[in-house]
């Protein structure tokens, strides 16, 4: 199993901070953002500590993390241009950073239609997506864009392994594209996570291979089945519930495959702000697979 779960990457240690923030978790893999997620301000490639960060993980046998383009970018867009234009840009450069930084996974959300409509949303996505490719060489050792499957709150593209399909058929090189699997999303876009699992990934086997999964988002979810909203919840706490989300843990497809937390922080005792990370203990009970219905009291009282 591959488990760990979201990072910060900021201040003086950047990236070397980011494993530094798995390993205390005992995280065995892990994703960051390459800045703030809402913003594209990103530093220096030669600023991230990536040698130190790469030291730390071969010592702490981590061998593959992943990285998050920010959610900011919207390459179906085609009411704004200049949003479209950004989001190209930036996500040619979102790919050289994640090959300067070791990794072969960047998770990009395929974009939000905005009210144009599924058909040209997806045919933007593509035409930025060939765009994109065209201009960043394959290189040495290949990035994949893992494109996410998404909850469809608002008019989000790739609710549906068909839509994703959609993108894969208008891409010229398509082995550039890779998927990541989000549990609360797929829950929300109305798949069955929780009670037949197995049926999902027969529905995903219709348009895609399973090696086509370079991620899983192992999350849990606010909201029921169909609900179109995309709220995670800490796992065993929400609509998917821990016994689905340990399977999905244990299945052999997946022994391979990097598992992503990327669950909420938990607010301390009497306080309204969410700063207590719930990582560590989400991942021992994951490990162990018993559910703790005293979670969160645990990670309240070691704080
Ligand atoms: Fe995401
Ligand atoms: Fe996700
Ligand atoms: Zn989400």
């Amino acid at each position: 199993m591959k488990l760990g779960c979201h990072v910060g990457m900021s201040g003086s240690e950047m990236f070397l901070g980011s494993v530094k923030e798995a390993v205390s978790y005992g995280a065995d893999t892990f994703m960051v953002y390459t800045g703030a997620p809402q913003n594209t301000r990103r530093k220096a490639v030669g600023e991230l500590k990536i040698e130190a960060g790469h030291a730390l993980m071969r010592e702490a046998g981590i061998t593959e993390f992943v990285v998050h383009a920010p959610y900011i970018i919207n390459l179906a867009n085609t009411v704004n241009p200049e949003t479209y234009q950004l989001a190209v840009e930036f996500l040619a450069k979102e790919m050289q950073r994640t090959h300067a930084m070791g990794s072969q996974t960047l998770v990009l959300h395929p974009g939000s239609h905005v009210g144009a409509g599924e058909d040209a949303g997806i045919a933007q996505i593509v035409k930025g997506l060939n765009e994109v490719f065209a201009q960043v060489p394959v290189g040495d050792r290949k990035v994949y864009v893992a494109l996410e499957t998404m909850a469809g709150k608002g008019s989000e593209i790739g609710r549906s392994f068909e839509e994703l399909a959609r993108i894969y058929d208008g891409v010229a090189d398509n082995s550039r594209l890779k998927i990541c699997m989000d549990t609360c999303h797929l829950n929300d876009a109305g798949y069955p996570v929780r009670e037949d699992f197995d049926s999902v990934l027969e529905k995903f086997t219709r348009y895609f291979p399973l090696n086509q999964i370079a991620c899983i988002h192992l999350n849990d979810s606010m909201n029921p089945q169909g609900s179109g909203k995309d709220r995670h919840a800490n796992v065993g706490f929400g609509e998917v519930g821990f016994d689905a989300l340990c399977a999905v843990t244990r299945r052999p497809e997946f022994a391979n495959t990097p598992m992503i937390l990327e669950t909420p922080y938990v607010p301390k005792v009497g306080s309204k702000t969410r700063d207590l990370a719930p990582y560590k203990h989400e991942i021992q009970m994951l490990r162990e697979g018993v559910f703790r219905e005293n979670l969160i009291e645990q990670i309240q009282n070691e704080a």
